[in-house]
């Protein structure tokens, strides 16, 4: 029996005022050793994911298929890819444990109150089994159902908002494996409209994680 740790969760916090400066070392630019420190899925992996009973419909499932996309598209030979297959609205309880769904590779996204965990966290990827040169066989990602300021839209995110397009790229990512955060100190992650995907933060009003940088790809290219 696999288990999970769920220590720990990764998720896009908010910059309300400005950016914030950590004080990251120097990214050891894309090595996969760094990013994918929770295991890879098989090579040429198929990944099938389910819609939770409860997530809204409309404009919130067309995000998550352009952001699952997103890294699709950029897939090389031999690369995982994510694919909606499972029956929509599966109930997969509401705990988001990844290895607590039945079977193989029958992921699911959540729509959950993550208060749980702070009050600035937008979303949270887990994997199943998440531990270092481990095979991933599933995972889940729960996106805050009590923010009132998601951007489910494909326009202009208005300003004040969580931009959903972006922020479901990103868990996307670390539902790859593509696991640490590029640091924001890195150059990868300016505070402008070149910003990859996988830095660790999302700006308010602000639309630049929905597609893929050159880093976020060049990274996953490294990994698989
Ligand atoms: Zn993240
Ligand atoms: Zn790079």
């Amino acid at each position: 029996m696999k288990s999970t740790s769920l220590a720990r969760i990764y998720l896009v916090f908010l910059l309300v005022v400005g950016g914030i400066f950590l004080p990251h070392p120097p990214a050891s630019a894309h090595s996969p050793t760094s990013y994918f420190t929770a295991g890879k899925w098989p090579t040429s992996q198929v990944i099938s994911y389910g819609i939770n009973i409860g997530f809204p419909t409309g404009s919130w499932r067309s995000r998550l298929v352009e952001a699952k996309d997103q890294w699709n598209n950029s897939a090389s030979t031999g690369e995982p890819k994510i694919y909606w297959y499972l029956a929509d609205d599966v109930n997969h309880g509401s705990a988001g444990d990844p290895c607590g769904i039945s079977g193989f590779n029958t992921a699911a996204i959540f729509w959950n109150d993550l208060d749980y965990l702070g009050s600035n966290w937008v979303a949270a990827t887990r994997l199943c089994p998440q531990t270092l040169n481990s095979t991933i066989y599933n995972f889940t990602i729960e996106f805050d159902s009590t923010r009132s300021n998601w951007y489910s839209g494909n326009a202009d995110n208005p300003g004040g908002n969580v931009d959903f397009w972006s922020v479901a790229t990103h868990e996307f990512g670390h539902a790859l494996g593509f696991w640490e955060h590029i640091p924001e100190s890195d150059g990868a992650c300016p505070d402008d409209s070149t910003r990859a995907t996988m830095c660790p933060s999302t700006y308010l009003g602000t639309e630049r994680q929905r597609t893929v940088s050159p880093h976020d790809v060049h990274t996953f290219d490294a990994a698989y």
